[in-house]
């Protein structure tokens, strides 16, 4: 993070603008709104500048900036039409500790402006650093869209509120649980929905009838699937619990961009197998998750893909039900059904697959999986934990009548920026596999369906990118100078 993002109280505090036109203008409106008291340093005036200065609420310094502030100044904007003047404004507020933002000149200032979403008290400001102006405004319609109209309405009266709840509940921990079922219950919603005498009645039961403190510390398990590796493709239920934890419990193959939509200060507990050393026993990591529950902690159990796809989730959830402890199942994206998805690979097809076999590969002691089983139940088959196996797994398909032309696809790191996949058929997927040094995590799909791949993938990794309408030959000049 090169700058720090903090909201600053601007309240009678005296700033002042240097410049008198539109873009002035904007700046003067933005301080205003934030209760500054303003002076406006500038020669000339526009229209509107001019009203403000002739109804009293700004003050008016008819003059070229002189090098010298007139007064002590707790906030300096410089913008005039002029860059070099703006950043010697700049250069000169850095002598005197000022805070200065000099327009459209990153490096010479020493805050800049985010793009704001104003829904007071909710205030979200976004930067991209100077980067990506135009991403930060696109990020702010979204949220505009994204976010409840009243959102403002009902943070103002959480903030009434807040007393009251301090009142009614001793201890942090019970206050946090209290407020995280407030914002997603019924209250909330009958503040969002602006009906602001229900709400006041609902909170009085709640807050002297029985939101009892067993139900608001007891501890719970979701079990939830993190999808195949692309953060977007975590449900939203997914993501929801993931954000109210305070136990994080994840695998390897959850990538951190998914971690990162947990709460900062809950307890990230890695039990996945790093390299080189063994991954923790499944009784370790049930023992784990039945003890976290039962001290009163709210338990994410995050696991690549889907939970109850060869996840293990299925003996979670089992020693929960022993221990007679509650929990969810939140399913995600399982790795066969991403990977298809990412590499244009139609799972079932009219006319060409009518059926899918998800199956394990992976040797269990000497035991593989019950081959004949496993090929023969579907059209479309797809493996998992098989790319150490590329040999077995051609001589089984060959021995069970699958024919050496029969499209094979090994997807790796499916829908993530380093996916690569591979086309081939059984006759060459051992050399094809050997030649790209295809790695786990990967899904080798077998199949009519499969040869899909090559008129549907649309998905490059890290070179993915929206294709653009075809520009015009005058257009290109111009994006070149962008
Ligand atoms: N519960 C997970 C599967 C875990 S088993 C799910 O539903 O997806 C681990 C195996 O999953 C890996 O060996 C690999 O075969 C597959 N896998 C997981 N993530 C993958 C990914 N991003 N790309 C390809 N295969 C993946």
């Amino acid at each position: 993070m090169e700058r720090l993002p903090i909201f600053l109280n601007l309240v009678d505090r005296h700033c002042l603008v240097v410049g008198g036109g539109v873009i002035a203008e904007r700046k003067i409106r933005l301080l205003q709104s934030a209760g500054a008291t303003l002076s406006v340093l500038s020669p000339t005036l526009s229209e509107a500048l001019q009203s403000e200065v002739d109804a009293g609420a700004v003050s008016h310094i008819r003059n070229h900036y002189q090098h010298v502030f007139d007064e002590r100044y707790w906030l300096v904007i410089a913008a005039t039409d002029d860059n070099e003047l703006n950043r010697q404004i700049g250069t000169d507020a850095e002598r005197d500790g000022v805070l200065c933002n000099v327009v459209d000149d990153n490096a010479a200032s020493t805050f800049i402006l985010p793009a704001i979403v104003d829904r007071s008290p909710v205030v979200i400001a976004i930067g991209t650093e100077g980067n990506a102006p135009v991403l930060a405004q696109q990020l702010k319609g979204q949220l505009e869209q994204w976010l409840p109209q009243r959102i403002g309405e009902l943070a103002a009266q959480a903030g009434r509120w807040r007393e009251l709840v301090k009142k009614r509940f001793a201890t942090l921990r019970l206050r946090r649980r209290f407020w995280q079922a407030f914002f997603t219950g019924p209250i909330a919603e009958h503040l969002l929905a602006g009906r602001q005498r229900e709400a006041e009645s609902a909170m009085r039961a709640e807050l002297i009838g029985e939101f009892d403190e067993v139900t608001a510390s007891a501890g719970e398990a979701w079990i939830v699937g993190a999808g195949p590796g692309d953060p977007g493709l975590i449900t939203l239920r997914g993501r929801q619990l993931l954000a109210q934890a305070d136990v994080v419990l994840y695998d390897r193959l959850v990538s951190q961009a998914v971690l990162d939509f947990a709460r900062k200060e809950a307890d990230f507990i890695f039990v996945g197998k790093r390299a080189g050393s063994r991954a923790m026993p499944q009784e370790d990591i049930n023992a784990l998750l039945v003890q976290h529950v039962q001290a009163g902690r709210r338990v994410c159990r995050l696991k690549g893909g889907d939970p109850f796809v060869f996840g293990r989730g299925g003996e979670e959830a089992q020693a929960l039900a022993a221990a007679e402890l509650p929990f969810q199942i939140v399913p995600g994206i399982t790795a066969a059904i991403g990977g298809a998805a990412y590499a244009g690979i139609p799972l079932t097809m009219r006319g060409v697959s009518g059926s899918v076999t998800l199956a394990t590969a992976r040797l269990n002691g000497n035991d593989g999986p019950n081959w004949a089983q496993v090929i023969n139940a579907g059209d479309t088959l797809a493996l998992y934990m098989g790319t150490s196996n590329v040999a077995e797994i051609r001589r089984q398909l060959l021995l069970n009548g699958i024919g050496t032309d029969t499209p094979v696809a090994f997807v790796e790191n499916a829908t993530t920026d380093a996916q690569r996949s591979r086309l081939c058929t059984v006759a060459t997927m051992q050399t094809v596999a050997a030649n790209a040094a295809i790695a786990s995590p990967s899904i080798i799909y077998v199949g009519a369906a499969v040869a899909s791949a090559n008129d549907l993938q649309w998905f490059t990794g890290s070179s993915h990118a929206r294709r653009f309408p075809a520009l015009l030959e005058s257009e290109a000049v111009s994006i070149a100078s962008i």
